[in-house]
């Protein structure tokens, strides 16, 4: 589906909440495509770009940076400890942050480098044993404990189960968030975005409905 069409659903999800569009960012999750896919939608006016690995982003985006200004590039996968520093610069954004070892890394670094990209806790709606994220019930005490580093933290990040309705992942998520005074919901994918912001998300992520099917590059 063309940016275009996306952009006007997105808008129209907006009104239909009583939401201004410019309260929803549009994360274009550019993971596993194609360059001339990517370079499409960099051409259409768009900047801001999601990626779930690290390695993947620092093959591809300094050298779209070379070519377009303004790019806002969001890590939204897994983070490994050890790949910390190298996502620090090259994202601005990070919503995976699931742990207190990896908030602690987070801190060191940014404390030495004096810059920490805006940061999402990542949460585990649907206590799902193979997925990444804190327990709903350790929301509130790992939010105070990334404070307590220093982190700049704007929000709360989910992925909801597959089988489950989406929307009482997404209110769950927008209850924590409230309660922890934070603004920022990373929620929506290319299925329920427009559910996502009825619900109040910041940040849509949206990967095949605007680049299509991911096919191995
Ligand atoms: C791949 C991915 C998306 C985008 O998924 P689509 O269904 O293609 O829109 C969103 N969020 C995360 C964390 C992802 O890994």
């Amino acid at each position: 589906m063309p940016l275009s069409d996306i952009m006007a659903r997105v808008a129209k999800a907006c009104e239909d909440a009583g939401r201004a569009a410019d309260e929803v960012t549009v994360i274009a999750v550019s993971k596993v495509q194609p360059d001339e896919r990517v370079r499409a939608v960099l051409d259409e006016g768009h900047r801001v770009f999601g990626e779930n690995k690290v390695q993947e982003a620092a093959g591809k985006w300094p050298r779209f940076r070379e070519e377009y200004d303004g790019i806002d590039l969001h890590l939204i996968g897994p983070l490994q400890t050890n790949k910390a520093r190298q996502a620090m610069g090259l994202a601005q954004a990070i919503h995976s942050v699931d742990r207190p070892k990896l908030a602690n890394t987070l801190a060191r670094i940014a404390q030495e480098t004096g810059t920490c990209p805006d940061l999402f806790i990542q949460v585990n709606t649907g206590e799902e044993p193979q997925k990444a994220g804190v327990m709903p019930l350790d929301v509130d005490g790992f939010v105070a404990e990334c404070r307590g580093l220093d982190l700049p933290v704007r929000g709360l990040m989910c992925i909801p189960p597959v089988e489950e309705t989406p929307s009482l992942h997404f209110a769950l998520l927008a209850k924590m968030a409230d309660r922890n005074g934070l603004p920022g919901l990373s929620m929506g994918m290319s299925g329920d975005f427009e559910q996502a912001i009825a619900f109040g998300a910041t940040h849509v992520r949206i990967g095949s409905a605007i680049f299509g099917e991911r096919v191995k590059a």
